[in-house]
Formats: structure tokens, C-alpha cells, sequence
């Protein structure tokens, strides 16, 4: 049962095209598992269609046109699929990601590994996905701008609470925490920041010498 998802302006956002292209493909893989938010994203897409009737449709149905191609884009896979690695061959993986490349898994500690997601017109933008093995806590670490997570797997708990499968979490710079994999199993997650994550304590400071500012 999904207990976490995402704000109202953010589903908002989701169905105006209005956030980078891996924003766009956590909030598509939370709308995949989750009914409520799906029918919340067709009531703002039916206000876009509201304002277009209304108001200089040239301009607007330009505007419309790009948002519908964004969603596609983050929704859809693509049709010349490329083949997940290995690692990733027992996960039940979210629609909209097996239409993306994953990069090569890294590391950091023998119980956390990182491996970056194919999205174009990045910049700043981290993507990637995270897995972290029972009873690991994540280095204390604060973001720049937004932070989305969609659970694929398992469990963590943080500040805000217990985030199971299917869960959506958002974070920024206001929050300092510690995610930590409590479960009797492992966690996958998809991430997208807005900007690499700034780690806090020393020994993460160590780990983010290791990762450079890969995520
Ligand atoms: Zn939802």
C-alpha cells in the first residue's frame, strides 16, 4: 500500500512538463504503481486543456504539445530498448526505466552500490540508482534544489517516515538525514537530484572523494 506520494504541485509540474527529464521518469515510475496520483495528473492535464480553449491557443498548444512529448518521453519506453545489466536482471523494474540506459555499477561500500541513469539534457542532474543491502545507513547528506526517490524495492525510513515499494520521497537543502535500509531485505531506489548530493561528516566526506560528485 503507498503511503507516500508526491505533492500536488509536483504532480502539477509532472503533467505541465515543467521538470528536468529524470524528475519526469521517478514521478512516470511512481504513476505506474499508483492510481490516485494517475487520476490527479489527468485533472491537471484537463485544466491545460481547459486554458487552451480559452486562451491564444497557438502559443499554448505549442507549450501543450512539448509537455504531452516530455511525459511521453519519461513514460514511454523507447523502442529500441536497450538490455539491462546484470546486476539488475532479479529486480522488478519499473516500465518507464526499461526504456533507459543504466551505466556501470560502482561500489562505495561492500553493502551500497551506485549505477547512473541514461537522461538526456542533464547538466547538474543526478540519476541513477541506488541499492543499499539490509541494516545500512546511508552517509549523512544534505541536497541542492529538489531530490526524488521512487522505492523499487524493499524499504528505507528517514525523516520522513517508513518508504516502502512504490513510495515516492522529496527532499531539498532544508533536510540534513541519514536513509537507512532497516528491512529484512535490500532497497533499490531511482533517484533524481537536481544536483549532486552534498555529503556532511567526515567519513562521507571520505566516500564522496571515492564517487567524486557522481551523485
Ligand atoms: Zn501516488
Amino acid at each position: 500500500m503507498i503511503q507516500h506520494h508526491p505533492a500536488p504541485e509536483i504532480l502539477a509540474e509532472y503533467a505541465g512538463g515543467a521538470l528536468h527529464a529524470g524528475a519526469m521518469l521517478v514521478v512516470a515510475c511512481h504513476l505506474e504503481t499508483c492510481a490516485v496520483c494517475r487520476s490527479e495528473v489527468s485533472l491537471w492535464e484537463g485544466v491545460g486543456g481547459a486554458l487552451l480553449d480559452e486562451t491564444a491557443p497557438e502559443i499554448l498548444s505549442h507549450r501543450a504539445l512539448e509537455a504531452m512529448m516530455a511525459r511521453l518521453d519519461a513514460a514511454e519506453p523507447q523502442s529500441a530498448r536497450p538490455s539491462m545489466p546484470d546486476f539488475l536482471k532479479d529486480f522488478d523494474l519499473p516500465a518507464p526505466l526499461k526504456g533507459r540506459t543504466v551505466g556501470r555499477r560502482r561500489r562505495v561500500t561492500p553493502n551500497i552500490w551506485f549505477a547512473p541513469v541514461d537522461v538526456p539534457g542533464e547538466g547538474s542532474v543526478r540519476t541513477y540508482l541506488v541499492y543499499a543491502g539490509r541494516n545500512t545507513v546511508l552517509a549523512e547528506h544534505t541536497h541542492v534544489g529538489r531530490e526524488f526517490t521512487h522505492v523499487i524495492t524493499g524499504a528505507f525510513t528517514d525523516t520522513g517516515g517508513r518508504y516502502d515499494k512504490g513510495d515516492f520521497a522529496c527532499t531539498d537543502e532544508t533536510i540534513i538525514h541519514t536513509p537507512g535500509v532497516t528491512g529484512e531485505t535490500g532497497c533499490l531506489c531511482l533517484i533524481s537530484a537536481d544536483a549532486p548530493m552534498r555529503l556532511t561528516g567526515l567519513p562521507a566526506r571520505i566516500i564522496q572523494r571515492l564517487t567524486g560528485t557522481l551523485y
